[in-house]
């Protein structure tokens, strides 16, 4: 008892951080979970499987000291969230793995370049919409110029290091023009008007995925939205919390709950599903927020992801057909986060002409991860070179999947394993059908006037 005293009042000192007494308890060690998880199934090891890691911030809760071997567990983990679906105790295993490392972050021991670097990118790229602008410029000008194809073909990376080389595969196309142009602005709904949505435009996304964001709009417009992108929005904060940061995730998640009025809107509309699912938990992020609280709630409730919303209404059947082998894998902030794995399968399967072949373990995660596959490189690697093996079997011409840092790890995935498949959001898919639609009508329309003119 007096073992047990002193132990919860050195847990006391955690002053309310790290995983909670009421989360952690959930957990009754069933091991449903084990086969779930990436890192259990890769390694084997307990202590890498989410039974496992709750049993170490249990331990961390009721006072023993955070150390190297628990810190690297817990930064093995992908935050996949696939142990959440599995669980039949209802553990919220993401909100306990965000705490965990945001107890972790001060203790960390980082070089000052790695705390630089960590800060600029954190504190000055992401939020910062000029920032972003000059990375993407420098991004455009050395993938344009042949500089990185010359990189490529010479393995220049290697020379300054095994690890830049590494990364190198994983960088984003900047695609100008950048979306920035378009925020602020409204599109009309193409026909009937049914809805008035607002967009969430990310922050990364405006620069390296444009076009996506434009497909978006495009799809949304073709199923009768006004589509408003609010011009205060900016980045919502997802790799802050992941990565720890939660004040600074709640900084950003009051701005966005600044930027949109939900009563104005049918949805706010989000085509990335990590951004989603930290999007829909604003209500609980800003829970103990008197100011905030209850409008980050209203806000939460009126986001979807834009598969779900597309799912959700009479979706516009005027596509043309895609004769073409499509698999889909799951984005796990999508199937697990937000336990939306139906309608995205039930948009590509509505495409006429498509040939959908269901991806064996398509719900286990990429390795992609928020920035996982950056720190955690040769263990989302190995996750990836497993997963183009299954997409390999499906013959798949392209693989659609629903959030842009997954489409970067597979197309990472086709570049290094694969046979040159096309990755595309599912968005993206049905805007090329419905552009298929619309060029089969001129086509119609062209010969229908030159038979008029020989008549
Ligand atoms: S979040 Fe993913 S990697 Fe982490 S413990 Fe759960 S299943 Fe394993
Ligand atoms: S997290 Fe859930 S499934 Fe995993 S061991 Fe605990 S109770 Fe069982």
């Amino acid at each position: 008892m007096e073992e047990f005293k002193i132990l919860s009042e050195l847990a006391e000192e955690r002053d309310g951080k790290g995983p909670q007494r009421a989360d952690l308890d959930k957990c009754v060690h069933c091991g449903l979970c084990l086969n779930a998880c990436p890192t259990y199934r890769e390694l084997g090891l307990e202590m890498d499987s989410p039974r496992g890691r709750i049993y170490q911030m249990n331990q961390i809760a009721e006072g023993a000291p955070i150390n190297d071997s628990y810190i690297r567990h817990i930064d093995l983990c992908l935050g996949c969230r696939a142990c959440e679906t599995a669980c039949p105790s209802g553990v919220p295993y993401g909100r306990l793995i965000e705490a965990a490392r945001e107890e972790i972050l001060p203790r960390r021991k980082l070089s000052m370049k790695a705390a630089r670097y960590q800060r600029w990118f954190f504190d000055k790229l992401l939020p910062s919409r000029p920032a972003l602008q000059v990375a993407g410029a420098v991004l455009y000008f050395y993938q344009k110029s042949g500089l990185q194809k010359l990189a490529r073909l010479t393995g220049a990376f290697k020379l300054l290091g095994s690890n830049l080389a590494k990364l190198e595969v994983l960088t984003p196309r900047a695609e100008i023009p950048f979306f920035y142009s378009k925020i602020g602005k409204t599109f009309p709904a193409l026909g009937e008007k049914r809805f008035r949505v607002a967009f969430v435009a990310g922050c990364i996304a405006n620069v390296t995925f444009a076009r996506l964001n434009e497909a978006t709009v495009r799809v949304l417009q073709r199923n009768g939205c006004e589509v408003v992108i609010p011009p205060a929005q900016g980045c919502c904060g997802a790799l802050h919390l992941h990565t720890g940061m939660a004040e600074h995730a709640k900084a950003l998640a009051r701005n966005n709950v600044d930027a949109f009025v939900p009563e104005e809107f049918d949805a706010i509309v989000t085509n990335a599903a990590g951004c989603g699912s930290t999007l829909k938990e604003y209500g609980h992020l800003l829970a103990a927020d008197y100011d905030y609280a209850e409008p980050a709630q209203r806000f939460s409730e009126k986001v979807q992801d834009v598969t779900e919303f597309l799912a959700s209404v009479e979706l516009n059947d005027q596509m043309g057909s895609l004769e073409t082998i499509v698999t889909y894998q799951d984005s796990c902030h999508l199937a697990h986060g937000q336990r939306i794995k139906d309608a995205p399968r039930k948009i590509l399967q509505s495409i006429p002409g498509l040939d959908y072949r269901e991806l064996p373990q398509a719900d286990i995660c990429c390795g992609s991860a928020g920035i996982y596959n950056v720190v955690e490189n040769q263990m989302s690697m190995e996750i990836l070179r497993h997963k183009m093996e299954l997409v390999k079997g499906t013959e798949a011409e392209i693989i659609a999947t629903a959030n842009p840092g997954c489409m970067l790890q597979l197309e990472a995935g086709v570049r290094m394993f694969g046979k040159d498949q096309r990755v595309l959001h599912v968005v993206q898919v049905l805007d090329e059908a419905y552009q298929n639609y619309m060029m089969a009508l001129v086509r119609k329309k062209k010969l229908a006037n030159a038979t008029a003119r020989r008549r």
